[in-house]
């Protein structure tokens, strides 16, 4: 009789993983056992059955649990009795911890059934759903290593943890009403005092119907919470959180509801539902209800669906009205202007208290903060809650190293073995709390991994706060550029070595010549790379203040164009009278001025500048705002473009002087933005691909990959893509991690580790 050793690695920990071999094992009629061991899973099968039990073992997996390996030893037969789940072992703590789940249908169909015992009780999960990483606070995944760990089962749920029947077998973050945690409600503003009741929940709806602000304690941290019907409390809570005119994210109470204000595809319906659950970027509809204030002009709307037990709650806690008592709510993240967002209760009031009118809160602590996600069909914006910390397979096994990332969209990274673990969204790193919230996250993941980093990449930017953090702390440092960076992020997710055609379009990044770059084109591999063509340098009249106001960039571009006709121009264009006209000349005068004026060929900088000469945007109040307007405001079906020119020389220079005069003729010939935007955008398209295929022909390569935050623009990457498809390369860009500064550490860590081995 057959005994066999199993040692199974991936996402087994946390997903219902022992269960399920447990039931399978008792259904074959297998002696054993099964328990977690820092580095999966370790199961030991003796009977007749064990081939089916390996068959089935991969074949009916629990849906939420992937296997990376499954390591089989034959051992002698030793007349094992039973099947048991045995306690865990300790170790050197390998495993993923799985991200955070939406509550599963089975719980959601028990919290509004008036005859279960956790009826209406926010709390409830399963080995299926629930918090995981954000509870974690050591591995292996028991209830001893989480923040349930304070909370002692009742005997009943203690029965249906040890009855292997039971959905709730072995779910460490398993309570009831009886044993769990409970909410509580705080009212901030005396104002709405008299609607405090007995149930936290219910006062808490009863206080946003009624015009107030309430922080929720979710998953990850807070989230702050107003009827996004309701055009007064959006306004009032977009001047309390000094938001400008960064759209806000919503949570709807279904997906009937998000189709009420936006265009779903199937695909993107498959996205608000998945077990992630992010905000997922939607086409507005034409006749849609929100207020403009949600979003400020924004052609698009970031949707999610409720993914914790009391979210649902919020929207269907049953009343005298069947129907939900919010379409959708705004639920933005929980924290103070450039602060990460909060998780503790007592922080929460210290910090919220200005902005929000009441808190609904729990007493589980949130050990690790995570943010929500936000995703785009076919990409990701914000990589957070729901996808942290599962691992990015790299090619090959290598060093142990850490990646300080960038200091806008800040993650880090760390590696081991054949993986890299990209943290969460840490945010921006000028703000002293998101440098502890950093070394926080970073201290968190690498105790739950027990990775020891030999060495640390950062950028080269010598005044990001990233950098000097990285310089720091001891360690070998190496210093990665950061478009190559870029670039590298996709060739470690696509698993790439060889070299290939980078290009890498963002704002703004450090080149080693001391100019800002943005607008490149490489010639790369992990371990080194060549600046094959970038754009044509423009100056940024007044540094920063031109990124905060794409109109300087334009007119430093018109200059650049027109000489003395400038001032002029700049006229007929409408900007003395949007901007004044003493302001005009001054610009113009600093753009002459190199010493107030930096070079700048970041690609991001050009589209701020057509938006600002379309008079479609002429400010930033969030970065990309402006280019996101000038995409969004492109017409459907426009076929035209305007001139560029690649100009000899080693790198080549990619000018668009063509496309500015291209544009400032169409306008005076009263042709409209949207089709000056299409135009525009059609330039870009074609000057990549004419640049990559003279890079081709210069070096040969076929391998062409995108990242950068300008590729966030759909417009574009669906218009390359196949372009450059058509003419015979391959071509990568980033699916798991963000193209936008967000994905930088990957590439970081992924150029060290070469650099390395
Ligand atoms: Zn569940
Ligand atoms: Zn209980
Ligand atoms: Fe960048």
């Amino acid at each position: 009789m057959p005994r066999l050793r199993l040692k199974i690695v991936g996402l087994v920990q946390g997903v219902g993983f022992r269960p399920f071999v447990f039931k399978l094992a008792r259904d074959l009629d297998l002696r054993g056992y099964v328990r977690n061991t820092p580095g999966g899973v370790e199961v030991e099968v003796e009977g007749d059955k064990t081939n089916l039990f390996l068959e089935r073992l991969t074949s009916e997996r629990p849906a939420v649990s992937r296997i990376e390996s499954v390591d089989t030893v034959e051992l002698p037969c030793c007349g094992l009795e039973g099947f048991f789940i045995e306690a865990s072992s300790g170790g050197d703590g390998s495993t993923p911890v799985s991200p955070d789940l939406a509550v599963c249908d089975d719980c959601l169909r028990e919290l509004l059934d008036p005859a279960d015992r956790r009826h209406l009780y926010p709390f409830i999960n399963c080995t299926n759903c629930g918090p995981r990483y954000s509870i974690t606070t050591r591995l292996p995944f028991d209830r001893s290593n989480t923040t349930m760990a304070s909370f002692e089962m009742c005997d009943a749920c203690n029965r249906e943890y040890r009855d292997p029947r039971c959905r709730r077998f072995h779910a460490q973050a398993d309570a009831c009403p009886c044993c769990g945690p409970g909410l509580s409600l705080h009212v901030a503003n005396r104002r709405f005092v008299h609607l405090l009741g007995d149930d936290p929940l219910l006062s808490a709806i009863r206080i946003l119907k009624a015009g107030g602000i309430v922080a929720v304690k979710g998953l990850g941290g807070f989230h702050i919470a107003c009827d996004a019907a309701d055009a007064d409390v959006v306004e009032l809570l977009r001047r309390r959180k000094e938001r400008g005119n960064k759209p806000f994210a919503m949570m709807a109470a279904d997906l009937d509801a998000v189709r009420r204000f936006c265009h779903v595809t199937e695909e993107e319906a498959r996205l608000l539902k998945s077990r992630s659950r992010p905000i997922v970027l939607l086409r507005r509809l034409a006749g849609c209800s929100l207020p403009d204030t949600v979003a400020p002009g924004a052609g698009t709307l970031g949707f999610m669906l409720p993914y914790t037990p009391l979210h649902h709650l919020l929207f269907f806690r049953p009343s005298d009205t069947p129907l939900p008592h919010f379409g959708c709510l705004v639920m933005t993240s929980g924290n103070l202007p450039g602060e990460p967002i909060t998780a503790d209760n007592g922080k929460a009031v210290a910090k919220l208290s200005g902005i929000v009118d009441a808190f609904l809160m729990h007493d589980r602590d949130i050990f690790t903060r995570v943010d929500d996600s936000v995703v785009r069909e076919g990409s990701v914006i914000r990589r957070s809650r729901g996808y942290v910390p599962e691992a990015i397979p790299l090619a090959g096994k290598g060093p142990e190293v850490l990646a300080a990332g960038a200091d806008l969209k800040n993650t880090f990274t760390l590696t081991r073995d054949g993986s890299a673990l990209v943290s969460q969204h840490i945010g921006d790193m000028e703000g002293h709390e998101t440098l502890l919230f950093f070394e926080e996250t970073l201290e968190k993941l690498r105790t739950l991994y027990s990775i020891n980093p030999v060495a640390v990449a950062c950028d080269m930017h010598p005044g990001y706060v990233s950098t000097a953090w990285a310089e720091a702390q001891g360690m070998e440092v190496f210093k990665v550029q950061h478009h190559h960076a870029h670039v590298a992020s996709v060739m470690a997710e696509a698993g790439l070595e060889g070299k290939v055609i980078g290009i890498a379009f963002d704002g703004s990044g450090y080149g080693p010549d001391g100019t800002v770059w943005g607008g490149e084109f490489l010639v790369a591999d992990p371990r080194g790379f060549l600046r094959a063509c970038h754009f044509r340098p423009l100056p940024l009249p007044g540094g920063e203040a031109a990124i905060r106001e794409p109109w300087r960039t334009a007119l430093a571009w018109l200059l650049d164009v027109a000489g003395g006709r400038a001032l002029d121009i700049a006229g007929t264009l409408g900007f003395p009278d949007r901007y004044g006209e003493e302001r005009v000349v001054n610009v113009l005068r600093l753009a002459g001025l190199p010493e107030f004026s930096p070079l700048s060929s970041g690609a991001g900088r050009l589209f701020d500048a057509v938006a600002a000469v379309t008079g479609i945007a002429g400010v930033n109040t969030f970065e990309g705002e402006a280019a996101i307007a000038l995409e969004h405001r492109a017409a459907a079906g426009v076929d035209g473009d305007y001139p560029f020119d690649i100009r000899e020389g080693d790198p080549l220079v990619l000018d668009f002087s063509g496309t500015l005069l291209g544009i400032l003729e169409d306008i005076a010939a009263g042709r409209g933005s949207p089709l000056v935007a299409a135009r525009f955008h059609n330039t870009v398209v074609r000057a990549i691909i004419s640049v990559v295929e003279r890079l081709r022909t210069l070096t040969g390569i076929e391998d062409v990959v995108m990242s950068g935050g300008v590729f966030q623009n759909r417009y574009v990457t669906e218009r390359v893509v196949p372009g450059l498809t058509d003419r015979g390369f391959r071509v990568y860009l980033n699916r798991r991690v963000p193209a936008n500064d967000g994905g930088v550490s990957l590439g970081q860590a992924y150029i060290l580790r070469e650099w390395l081995k």
